[in-house]
């Protein structure tokens, strides 16, 4: 029967990067794919790569600020094995951030912290009554993203096996000896939880994943460059990609495993967008869609070693799992071949929550 050094579960971009990763370290890598790889929160997501400390947790922002780092070479590679290009933009971000955030920085104004004034960044902007933020950060196409990884890892010779949901973790002498599935089973010593927001219902650890629902729509707009920068609000945000396209988005709802639009909700999003930049009145609504972040109790993913000898988990990205994907394939692929990880994963282990209880 043949058999894997690593068996990864869930094939969305944390468990399609760690694939690569891991086979750059001349691992046999098995994915083992409950639908179609990169087709669930990885498919739904905006593509910014916002590791503003602002904004990012404070225990996350070492991990943030070295995977935007590592972003442009990370996408270089992909795009070189697959040949999808993957829409990596760095214009920037212009945030509006909420009134709290700014009064914690009394000097504050839109002046001071613009490369220059709002109307000449960006003209389709109404006019603002609040102090924006320039931001050098990137945005990705992460659907684009997938499956450019999706191609990537299968030109090097990672196995996918796709269709077939993994419902138990195969274990002897209390460690890991594979996976199996209604289907049939798959043999290897190792083991990657890397299910998003379903990491939890696997057996034999119940990692305290969840689904968090955000709504999104995309529009096309009349002219194609209409918006240059990521337009970042506590209303709404949006998102250009250099196909014309604008994202808007996201809601953030507890909702369950419910994947339905709203069309009010969608509404009230395109709404508040045509107030941010009037002209996207003429817009056309292109697609409106929702996706599951796997979310945790303190909103920082869960990465590392189980009890269980073999086991790992890297779940629970919630916002981030885009900007992090490149540096939680770096630090899994180091734990999982016996490196020390390049950063503390303490604060990201699944022991912190068996702490808490
Ligand atoms: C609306 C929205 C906007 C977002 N915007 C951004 C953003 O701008 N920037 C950013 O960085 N992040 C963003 N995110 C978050 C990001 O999408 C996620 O953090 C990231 O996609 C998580 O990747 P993942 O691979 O862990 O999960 P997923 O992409 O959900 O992949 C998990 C995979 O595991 C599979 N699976 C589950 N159970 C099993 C099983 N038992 N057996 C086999 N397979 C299984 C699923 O089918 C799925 O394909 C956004 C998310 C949403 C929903």
């Amino acid at each position: 029967m043949k058999s894997w050094d690593v068996i990864i579960v869930g094939g969305g971009i944390i468990g399609l990067s760690l694939s690569i990763a891991l086979h750059k370290r001349g691992a046999r890598v098995l994915i083992v794919e409950r639908g179609e790889p990169g087709r669930e929160a990885s498919h739904a997501a905006a593509g910014m790569l916002a590791d503003c400390t602002l904004e990012t947790p404070a225990a996350l922002q070492p991990l943030a600020t070295a995977s935007a780092r590592m972003y442009p070479e990370f996408v270089h590679e992909l795009q070189d094995e697959s040949g999808v290009d993957v829409d990596l933009r760095d214009q920037g971000t212009l945030l509006f951030p909420p009134p709290e955030h700014v009064h914690k920085r009394p000097g504050l104004t839109t002046a001071s912290l613009l490369p220059s004034p709002l109307a000449e960044l960006e003209p389709a902007l109404a006019e603002p009554t609040r102090p924006a933020i320039y931001l050098k950060e990137r945005s990705v196409d992460p659907r684009a993203l997938a499956s450019a990884a999706l191609k990537a890892a299968k030109h090097r010779g990672v196995d996918i096996s796709s269709g077939t949901a993994v419902t138990a973790v195969l274990l002897s002498d209390g460690g890991v000896t594979g996976v199996s599935t209604h289907k049939s089973s798959y043999l290897a010593p190792v083991v990657v939880n890397c299910a998003g927001a379903w990491a939890g219902d696997l057996p034999p650890h119940p990692f305290p994943t969840r689904p968090v629902k955000g709504q999104m729509l995309s529009v096309v707009g009349a002219t194609h460059n209409l918006l240059h920068h990521v337009i970042r609000s506590p209303e709404v945000y949006l998102v250009p990609r250099s196909d014309g396209r604008i994202l808007i988005g996201a809601t953030v709802e507890e909702a369950g495993y419910d994947k339905r639009t709203d069309a009010n909700t969608i509404h009230r999003m395109h709404q508040a967008a045509i107030r941010m930049v009037p002209a996207l009145s003429a817009a056309r609504v292109l697609e409106a869609w929702a996706g599951l972040r796997p979310g945790t109790p303190d909103d920082l993913p869960i990465l590392g070693t189980t009890a269980t000898p073999g086991y790992f988990v890297a779940a629970g990205h919630f916002r981030d799992g885009i900007l992090l994907a490149p540096i939680t394939a770096h630090v899994m692929a180091q734990l999982v071949t016996g490196v020390r990880p390049d950063h503390d994963l303490a604060p990201f282990s699944f022991a912190r929550f068996a702490n808490a209880a």
